[in-house]
């Protein structure tokens, strides 16, 4: 192989996929299953912390066809079969019991330790046929006189530099964006813009029977809000979202435990919760909030999950969209790679239908930050529509005409226009 100048013949695999989230893992187990020769890049050594607990009930489809519904019960993840929201006044709403709506397995969802979830989507796709490398940190990647990416260049831990050569590379690269990094792709959403702090408690108090294991959203001042996220073994994850200039306020304290500390006192239902609850662990904190990648795709390139796109977690879509995002990737690419053709076009319909997905949950995120949307208010004035606001809260977003639900909260509130970069491949 002539590394110096590398040609499309030099292809060791069909496929590099750089990270091993779940986006990542997800593309690669598929298309191992398919028995393309897939390599997947991670540079950290799993099992390893991330943020991201919470489930969308429709991972359950993504799961189910990688043969791991039923595991997700034997290893014991918390059930979740609901979402509820606690007013600034402490007061909490009727809970959105997804199994109401749609009474399938996928109803029962779950709170995830994601060490433990994305080691177990990363050995699937080992038992599938792909080979996981780990504490492989990809560089850069490398094209061709063309432009077209052919491959990437890795550093393992000692400095070491490889590099290997594919058909397609798959930017699964989570929140570090690699590619629409440094391919300036990468743009803001204009609104939403906050930060985050989150930690773990240890035996903080859990609601009774069925919500036990229920995600509750608490708002608190300046459109601000905390997840209270119940997970097995005792542990609650908890975090608030706001304003950077709200949460860091001039003259007082920049301490991320002191600052939370202050916030839950302005929930009286989350103070109460984590009252008996002891912080155990760090303080994490998250800025540069939502984006999108301009391009989903260049010759030879996919971008994938948050690679491609972040929005802001308050539906606890991210996963959803990980998964969804990865199941999607793995299709186009086997037929790209069936047809001999790798160029940014064939991923158009692959660009245009993820960012559909998340055009949909955008809007409802707008709306949540809005002052005078309230789900209570929606479904007081349009009861109706309550099935079509479900199917966004549970990711049923395939396929469904959401048009009436949008017109209703624009009756509301304002909606944003629709982003109109990302579609495109090329
Ligand atoms: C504060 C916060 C709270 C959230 N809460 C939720 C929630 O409750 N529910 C939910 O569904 N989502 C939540 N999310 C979103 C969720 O975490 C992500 O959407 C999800 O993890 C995306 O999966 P992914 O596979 O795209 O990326 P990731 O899970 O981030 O995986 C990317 C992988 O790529 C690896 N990698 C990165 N760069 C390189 C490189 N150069 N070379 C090799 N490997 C590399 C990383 O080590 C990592 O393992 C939250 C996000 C934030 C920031």
């Amino acid at each position: 192989m002539n590394l110096q100048n590398p040609t499309e013949t030099d292809s060791t695999y069909d496929v590099i996929v750089i990270g091993a989230g779940p986006a990542g893992s997800t593309t690669a187990a598929l298309l191992a299953e398919k028995g393309r020769n897939v390599l997947v890049l991670e540079k950290e050594k799993f099992p390893r912390y991330h943020v991201g607990e919470s489930m969308m009930p429709f991972c359950w489809y993504t799961l189910n066809r990688l043969g791991l519904a039923e595991k997700m019960d034997e290893i014991g993840f918390q059930q979740k079969h609901s979402v509820q929201f606690v007013t600034t006044e402490g007061k909490i709403s009727k809970p959105f019991y997804f199994f109401q709506h749609h009474d399938h397995p996928s109803s029962t969802t779950w709170q995830v330790e994601r060490m433990v979830f994305d080691q177990m989507l990363m050995d699937r796709s080992r038992e599938l046929g792909a080979t996981v490398v780990e504490e492989r940190k990809v560089r850069d990647v490398i094209r061709n006189d063309s432009g077209k990416v052919i491959g990437v260049k890795v550093v393992d831990p000692e400095g070491n530099e490889e590099t290997h050569f594919a058909s397609l590379v798959v930017d699964a690269t989570g929140r570090d964006a690699l590619m629409a990094g440094k391919s300036k792709w990468r743009t803001r959403d204009p609104e939403l813009n906050k930060i985050s702090i989150w930690t773990i408690y240890e035996g903080a108090m859990r609601d009774p029977g069925l919500d036990a294991g229920a995600t509750t959203v608490a708002y608190i001042p300046e459109k601000g809000w905390f997840w209270y996220i119940p997970m097995r073994n005792n542990r609650v994850s908890v975090g608030v979202v706001a304003e950077s200039d709200y949460l860091y306020r001039k003259g007082e304290t920049r301490d991320p435990g002191e600052i939370m500390d202050r916030e839950i006192q302005e929930n009286k239902w989350l103070a109460d919760h984590i009252a008996p609850g002891k912080q155990t662990g760090q303080y994490w904190v998250t800025g540069e909030y939502s984006y999108r990648s301009e391009r989903c795709a260049d010759d030879g390139l996919l971008l994938v999950g948050d690679a491609f796109a972040f929005l802001d977690p308050v539906f606890s879509s991210g996963t959803f969209l990980a998964l969804k995002s990865g199941e999607m990737a793995a299709d186009a690419i086997d037929e790209a790679l069936t047809k001999g053709d790798v160029s940014a076009a064939q991923f158009g319909d692959y660009g245009a239908k993820l960012c559909q997905h998340i055009e949909h949950m955008r809007k409802i995120v707008y709306s949540f930050y809005n002052d005078d949307f309230s789900f209570g208010k929606l479904i007081k004035a349009r009861p109706e529509l309550r099935p079509r606001l479900t199917d966004l809260l549970i990711g049923n977003v395939d396929g469904v005409d959401f048009t009436e639900l949008f017109d209703a909260i624009r009756d509301i509130c304002e909606l944003p226009e629709e982003l109109d970069y990302g579609y495109k491949a090329a």
